[in-house]
């Protein structure tokens, strides 16, 4: 794995205006994203992981560019993506492609898997059609299906199988990078770790960059090198996987760890309940937005944004617990009242 990153991300936001009233005037903002600052080194694997409604997916669509973002940049491969014209962005997607959650969702039920295959080379301009055949049949047998299998239709697969063709259409284009966003959640635990392994097996063999979303933070760990936490549109902790798993330092990130089942239960530590619902991101907590659940909250908390600063090489949090800054904080606040 390279050190050189792929993906350059820097003070990305995606808020979706709320409208109300006849003339649709903008009364609020949901802050899906606000504010995320993040790298992908080349044949690495980001996790991204969080509760349903924490960005982690807007952030995925916003990379390609699917969602436009409201502020911040993206470099992907030296090109900043942000400053593309929309033609030269569907040409970038060659580069970049996405695996959905719900492959059955994503594929065309009245087209057969040759079909289904062959669009994005048709979209990318790969117009020999004995070419585009043979690519399909190489690529059902790559991702561990058969070339008889172009001619049937979703319908006629099992939830791995489907996956799998998501994958191949994934791999299509040859692509530096792919965004998976939940690619096992819908699957049994135990076809879950054939899609993780097929997919690592990929990794290697086509020297692929992923970003792996997913809610669970069980679910990421042997996939990736490094995971990110994500919580109502913010990053709040990022680590190499094994950092995190061994010494998670964001009470959220502990919330969520504990939670994930250990093959021996006399290491099985005990689980840490976060109180209530997520809050409404169209109108987050003040200062750390995970105060109004967090076990640990001090008054600060509840006015200043902790920033997400290093603790060691490469393990992040922002989190006030761990701020040496905190005292200097504290006078900022009180100077201010
Ligand atoms: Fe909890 Fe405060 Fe840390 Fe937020 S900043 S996670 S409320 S201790």
């Amino acid at each position: 794995m390279s050190t050189t990153p792929l993906l350059k991300v820097k003070n990305l936001k995606k808020h979706f205006p709320i409208r109300k009233g006849m003339f649709g005037k903008t009364v609020g903002h949901v802050k899906a994203v606000d504010d995320v600052s993040f790298f992908v080194n080349e044949g690495e694997t980001l996790g991204i992981v969080g509760e349903s409604g924490c960005g982690k997916s807007t952030t995925g669509r916003v990379l390609m560019r699917l969602l436009e973002p409201t502020e911040g940049e993206i470099e992907f491969d030296g090109k900043a993506l942000t400053s593309l014209s929309l033609e030269e962005m569907r040409k970038t997607r060659r580069d970049i492609q996405m695996v959905f959650q719900d492959p059955y969702a994503s594929l065309n039920p009245r087209h057969t898997i040759g079909k289904i295959l062959e669009e994005p080379l048709i979209v990318h301009g790969i117009s020999d059609s004995k070419e585009r055949k043979k690519k399909v049949n190489e690529f059902l047998e790559i991702v561990g299906l058969n070339a008889y299998h172009a001619k049937r239709y979703p319908h006629q697969f099992s939830g791995g199988q489907r996956q799998r063709i998501g994958i191949a259409r994934a791999l299509m284009t040859n692509p530096k990078l792919i965004i998976a966003d939940e690619p096992v959640s819908a699957l049994d635990v135990s076809i879950q770790a054939q899609v993780l392994n097929l997919m690592q097996d990929l990794q290697k063999e086509f020297n692929l960059t992923y970003i792996f979303i997913a809610h669970d933070l069980g679910v990421v760990r042997h996939i990736s090198d490094r995971v990110a936490v994500m919580y109502l549109g913010k990053m709040v902790e990022v680590a190499d996987s094994e950092q995190l798993y061994e010494k998670p330092l964001h009470p959220y990130t502990q919330a969520l760890l504990s939670a994930v089942p250990v093959p021996d239960p006399d290491f099985q530590k005990e689980q840490i309940i976060i109180e209530g619902d997520i809050p409404n991101p169209a109108d987050p907590p003040t200062g750390c937005t995970f105060h109004t659940r967090c076990p640990f909250k001090m008054d600060i908390c509840t006015k200043v944004t902790p920033q997400l600063t290093e603790q060691s090489t490469g393990h992040s949090v922002a989190c006030h617990l761990y701020e040496s800054q905190v005292d200097n904080d504290i006078k900022q606040l009180e100077g201010s009242l």
